[in-house]
């Protein structure tokens, strides 16, 4: 028993954070062996899962570089990453991949109109969502925050320096995951991989199908459980998620608040959705997407999919529907006990 216990944590230790997993060729009958490997990465929060099929180690030493030195310079909890300086000097000169996706970032605040707005920051700390230390701001706290809250007014200079207005702070956590999507699959395309999927927490990107020819079935999760609303099968591209149940509190007199906030009220965003799944071919803006149509709730989250037509949504809502965009009610396929009415959203208003 001693001896069995030993080995179930030798196991685990082995699949842990950080760690190279290599599987045993499979054999199927009309193909040649196929190997994958894979890396367990813990950053930003989260653990990342990256299995590629083909590619070498050193591929994945670099793919891991790149998560661990993205993360170092944009984590607001890092005090001397380049945006914790950003945040407490007002100022600061950021090097090319955070300024190209605070630029990136800027324009999907401006396309989605300020549902998606980095500056939230300062009102997402007040709700303690940064530390876990929870607690409901009044509302003279949150409107005293709100005054700073305004992407319009971040300045990026010519030189690469960024400027914040007085009070001002961001934070990149609603789309850093996403672009760390696309990087890592550029990563590992020129690096020769074809096929891939990686997992970064909420975040899923593939890459070239599967080895066999078939595509990709990945999860979406039920955000009522543990269990899944049903999988969807994709070839290429992203299924980002972002739902209230990732980070929440129950307050003293029994509210549900999350980390998803609606940056014009300071508070979280109570729009009637409670989770929302974004598919399309780049992660950056499947991230700001699923962040933003969360905010902005049903009926306008379906008019920007009808207006823009950029990816298809998964919307589930407060009381009890799956509402699912043409394209991607033709690639998924719903658990067996879904608890959920399925409705298909109207192209036309
Ligand atoms: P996601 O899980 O991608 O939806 O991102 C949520 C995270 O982004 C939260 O933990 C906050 O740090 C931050 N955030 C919350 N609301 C917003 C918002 N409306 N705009 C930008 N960032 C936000
Ligand atoms: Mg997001």
């Amino acid at each position: 028993m001693k001896k069995l216990a030993m080995l179930l944590l030798l196991a685990a230790l082995l699949a842990g954070c950080g760690r190279m997993k290599t599987k045993a060729p499979e054999v199927t009958e009309t193909q040649a062996p196929v190997e994958w490997r894979e890396r367990s990465v813990f950053a930003m929060d989260t653990l990342m899962q990256l299995r590629l099929y083909g590619g070498t180690e050193e591929l994945l030493d670099r793919a891991q570089e790149r998560i661990f030195g993205l993360e170092e310079r944009i984590s607001v909890t890092l005090p001397d990453s380049e945006i914790g300086k950003l945040n407490r000097e007002g100022r600061a000169c950021l090097s090319p991949e955070p300024l190209a996706l605070l630029d990136s970032a800027l324009s999907l605040c401006r396309e989605t109109d300020g549902a998606l707005d980095i500056t939230v920051y300062p009102v997402v700390k007040a709700w303690g969502f940064t530390t876990g230390n929870y607690r409901v701001p009044s509302a003279r706290e949150r409107d005293a925050l709100l005054a700073a809250v305004d992407y319009s007014e971040v300045q990026i200079l010519t030189d690469g320096e960024v400027v914040l207005p007085s009070g001002a702070q961001l934070d990149l956590g609603a789309v850093a995951k996403g672009y760390l999507g696309d990087l890592l699959c550029a990563l590992l395309r020129e690096g020769g991989v074809e096929h891939a999927i990686l997992n970064l927490g909420g975040n899923v990107q593939v890459m070239g199908g599967k080895p066999d020819g078939s595509d990709w079935r990945v999860g979406i999760r039920d955000p009522a459980g543990d269990g899944l609303l049903g999988t969807l099968s994709l070839r290429e591209g992203a299924v980002v998620t972002s739902g209230g149940y990732e980070r929440c509190f129950t307050d003293e007199d029994g509210n549900l608040w999350w980390h998803i906030m609606d940056p014009g009220t300071g508070m979280p965003a109570r729009s009637g959705l409670v989770s929302v799944t974004v598919v399309g071919e780049k992660g950056l803006v499947c991230d700001a997407l699923s962040t933003a149509l969360f905010v902005m709730g049903e009926e306008k989250a379906l008019a920007w999919w009808r207006a823009r037509r950029e990816a298809e949504l998964a919307l589930v809502t407060e009381d009890g529907r799956l509402v699912l965009t043409p394209g991607l009610a033709a690639r998924f396929s719903p658990a067996g006990n879904l608890a959920y009415t399925l409705e298909a959203a109207d192209e036309e208003a």
